[in-house]
C-alpha cells in the first residue's frame, strides 16, 4: 500500500485528490494547520478514511515532523493562498506560504528521505501577460500578481531541487480548474451560485469585475488524475494541464444563465471593486505533452462544467432554508 501526504487538504483539489488516491488503494494523510481548524471536521466528514496530521507551510519543523511521522511515498503540495485578489492585499503572507512554503516542504523531504516523490501545484497564472498563445511548458513566465510571482518561485524551486539533489520533483502547471466544491470567491462559482439564487428568487442580481478576460476552465476531478500520473512516470518532469479551449467571463455568464432559461444581461452588473490592479487577459493551454506522455485527457468540457456547477448550486440552494 502506498502512502501520500497532501497539503491544502481542505481546499477543492485536496478533497478530489484524496478521494482519487484512496480509490486507488493509497493511505492518505492531509496536513492540517491551526488550532481547532473549523475546516478539519468538514473534510474528515467528507472523506472518513483520510488521516489528518498537524503542520503548517510557515513552520519548518512542523513539516519535518509531518514527513517523518507519515513516511509518505508521495507528497502533493496543494497548500497556498490561492485567490489572486488576496495576494495583493497580503503580498508578504502570499510569498511566505505560496512561495517559500515550497522550499520548506522540499527541505523537509530532503532532510527526511530524498526518495519521496514530490508534486508542486504550479499555475497558469505564472504565464500572466502571455508571451505566446497557447501556453506550453516552454512558454516564458510573466506573472501579473503577487500570487503569480510566488507560484513562479515555487515552480523554479521545484525544478532546482530536482536538478540539485536528483529528487523526483514535478511541477504541474495547471490552468483554472473548477467544480461544485470551488470557493464562492472564484468567478465560476460566484456566477453559478448567483444563477441558482436568482432563479430561486433569493437574489436580484450579481456584481462583477472585468467580463472580458479569457480562461481555459476545466474540471478539478480530471486535473487531480494528472497530478497522480506525473508521479508514476519513470522520470520527473513538468507538465501543462488544461483543456485547450478558452472562454471569456462573459461567455461563462451567458452559458450559466441560459442553463436556467435566463438572459445574463438582465442580471449581471459591474462594480469597480472587483477590478484588479493588473489583469491576465488570455490563458489557453497547450497540454499536448501531458496528453502524449501521461495519456491524460479531460472528460468534462466547458459547457458541461458550467451546467454541473449550476445544477449543484441549485440543489444546495433549494435545500437551504433562509
Ligand atoms: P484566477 O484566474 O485565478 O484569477 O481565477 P478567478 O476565478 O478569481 O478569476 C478569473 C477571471 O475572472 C479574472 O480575470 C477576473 O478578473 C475575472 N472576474 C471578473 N469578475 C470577477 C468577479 O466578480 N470575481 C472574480 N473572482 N473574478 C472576476
Amino acid at each position: 500500500m502506498k502512502t501520500a501526504l497532501i497539503t491544502g487538504i481542505t481546499g477543492q483539489d485536496g478533497a478530489y485528490l484524496a478521494e482519487h488516491l484512496i480509490g486507488l488503494g493509497y493511505r492518505v494523510h492531509g496536513l492540517i494547520r491551526g488550532q481547532n481548524n473549523p475546516k478539519a471536521e468538514a473534510v474528515q466528514r467528507l472523506i472518513p478514511k483520510l488521516e489528518l496530521v498537524e503542520g503548517d507551510l510557515l513552520d519548518q519543523s512542523s513539516l519535518i515532523a509531518a514527513v517523518e511521522s507519515t513516511q509518505p511515498d508521495e507528497v502533493y503540495n496543494l497548500g497556498a493562498i490561492s485567490f489572486v485578489p488576496v495576494s495583493w492585499r497580503q503580498p508578504v503572507l502570499t510569498s511566505e506560504i505560496t512561495g517559500l512554503g515550497v522550499t520548506r516542504l522540499l527541505e523537509a523531504i530532503r532532510l527526511v528521505n530524498r526518495d519521496i516523490r514530490f508534486y508542486q501545484a504550479s499555475s497558469s497564472e505564472m504565464f500572466g501577460k502571455v508571451r505566446e498563445v497557447p501556453q506550453s511548458e516552454t512558454t516564458p513566465f510573466h506573472p501579473r500578481s503577487p500570487y503569480g510571482v510566488a507560484k513562479a518561485y515555487g515552480h523554479y524551486t521545484t525544478v532546482n531541487y530536482r536538478e540539485s539533489y536528483e529528487m523526483f520533483a514535478c511541477s504541474g502547471i495547471l490552468f483554472n480548474h473548477e467544480s461544485p466544491r470551488r470557493g464562492l470567491e472564484f468567478v465560476t462559482r460566484k456566477v453559478t451560485n448567483a444563477v441558482a439564487r436568482i432563479k430561486l428568487g433569493k437574489q436580484e442580481n450579481v456584481l462583477m469585475g472585468d467580463l472580458s478576460p479569457k480562461r481555459d476552465w476545466g474540471f478539478a476531478g480530471d486535473y487531480v488524475r494528472a497530478m497522480h500520473l506525473m508521479l508514476q512516470q519513470d522520470e520527473p518532469d513538468d507538465y501543462v494541464i488544461g483543456t485547450g479551449e478558452t472562454h471569456a467571463v462573459e461567455e461563462l455568464c451567458a452559458v450559466a444563465f441560459a442553463h436556467v432559461g435566463l438572459d445574463w444581461q438582465d442580471f449581471v452588473g459591474t462594480d469597480p471593486r472587483f477590478l484588479r490592479p493588473a489583469e491576465v487577459n488570455l490563458l489557453i493551454a497547450d497540454s499536448s505533452k501531458a496528453r502524449e506522455k501521461l495519456e491524460w485527457q479531460p472528460s468534462v468540457d466547458f459547457a458541461g462544467l458550467v451546467r454541473m456547477m449550476v445544477d449543484s448550486d441549485l440543489a444546495q440552494e433549494s435545500a437551504k432554508c433562509e
